[in-house]
């Protein structure tokens, strides 16, 4: 604790620091370009250049730096460095840090509406969320759901659709869903527990110890590339597909808007344009990346790469659609996001039949 309130000081000096800096250039503003220098830090929910997500944040970081040509550096600290990886919410919104990169999942005890923001199951895709964000009013029902924490959010990744998961045992139906220990989080966690499986929350760096182990029968964790790295094929040989669970997460930049708010606003703009970079980037990382992985698991380490079965999948879409509806039933904010959302999907679903998934059918 000692150290923490340690941090906290140093933290709302920091702020107080920052902001002084930016009243300074307020008052300079007619001049042209501010000579505004602020030392910004950035806490993470990832380990230190963790492939994908930890990168992704190292380059936001980089790109503002360089973007701003030094006026904002941009410091980052990887999960546990400065605060733990679940406190990233709070670190920003008292202004510990002036950055954020996490996942809005992460906070559905601060705000239901909170996993929208990131992915829920049967959701929409990476290229679906950029569109309901952008331009079908997400955004701003995410920067309402989070301007009473003090916080901006901005998109700042995206994974893509990821794998269902690492199983020791095949799954050949619904009821081998039963008792089924399973390392899912959150939502999908709850549809799985609809159908008579058992969630189990743990973090990244406990799933290959706990399936070797088999405290856990399986575990969903990213994708061919970081699930790789992991080395989960060495502990479950079944990869499933697809990601019904997480079918494309984005990740969150999120600003304390004490701070951002007093930026000039070319500043705000480089900002904005530094984010929409690296989420562009991060999926295109995924993409290339994600193939290359599989193919390796495939071929050189014998993984056993299937699909879920047509009724398991069906089992788990109806499941989702009442956990989906239960929790819009719990919250105004989150019936307002879900509608939002739902018409989007239905949206951009009739689009994508006669475009993304009609082309994908046509080139096989
Ligand atoms: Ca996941």
């Amino acid at each position: 604790m000692k150290r923490r309130d340690v941090l906290r000081g140093v933290g709302v000096a920091a702020a107080a620091a920052g902001l002084a800096a930016c009243g300074q250039q307020g008052a300079a503003a007619g001049s042209g370009k501010s000579d505004v220098q602020l030392q910004w830090k950035m806490v993470t929910s990832w380990p230190t250049n963790f492939p994908g997500l930890g990168s992704g944040a190292a380059r936001l970081a980089e790109r503002i730096t360089q973007a701003t040509g030094g006026r904002i550096t941009v410091k980052v600290f990887g999960s546990g460095e400065l605060v733990p990886p679940f406190e990233v919410f709070d670190a920003v919104s008292r202004g510990t840090a002036e950055i954020g990169h996490t996942a809005a999942y992460y906070w559905k005890g601060k705000a239901a509406a909170a996993p929208f923001f990131c992915t829920v199951p049967f959701g929409l895709n990476a290229q679906e969320m950029n569109g309901w964000l952008r331009f079908g009013g997400g955004m701003e029902l995410w920067r309402e759901l989070y301007a009473p924490f003090n916080l901006v959010p901005f998109a700042a990744g995206n994974t893509g659709v990821q794998l269902a998961g690492w199983f020791r045992k095949p799954i050949n139906s619904v009821a081998d869903l039963q008792g089924l220990k399973m390392r899912i989080p959150g939502l999908g966690g709850d549809v799985l527990q609809a159908l008579g499986g058992v969630p189990v929350n743990l973090p990244g760096a406990e799933i290959f110890t706990s399936l070797q182990s088999g405290a856990i029968d399986a575990a969903e964790w990213v994708g061919p590339y970081n699930d790789l790295a992991f080395g989960l094929h060495r502990v479950a040989k079944y990869a499933y597909y697809p990601g019904w669970q997480e079918p494309g997460p984005t990740l969150e930049a999120m600003f304390n808007k004490t701070a951002f708010d007093a930026l000039p606003d070319d500043l705000k703009a480089i900002i904005d344009a530094c984010c929409a970079a690296v989420n562009d980037e991060m999926l295109a990382e995924y993409t290339a990346r994600n193939q290359q992985a599989l193919d390796n698991l495939v071929r050189e380490h014998d993984t056993q790469l299937r699909r879920l079965p047509d009724d398991v999948l069906v089992a788990l879409k109806r499941s989702a659609d009442a956990v989906l509806e239960n929790l819009a039933a719990s919250d105004p904010f989150a019936r307002k996001v879900y509608d939002s959302l739902r018409t989007f999907r239905a949206q951009a679903q009739a689009w994508h039949s006669v475009s993304e998934e009609a082309y994908f059918q046509a080139r096989r």
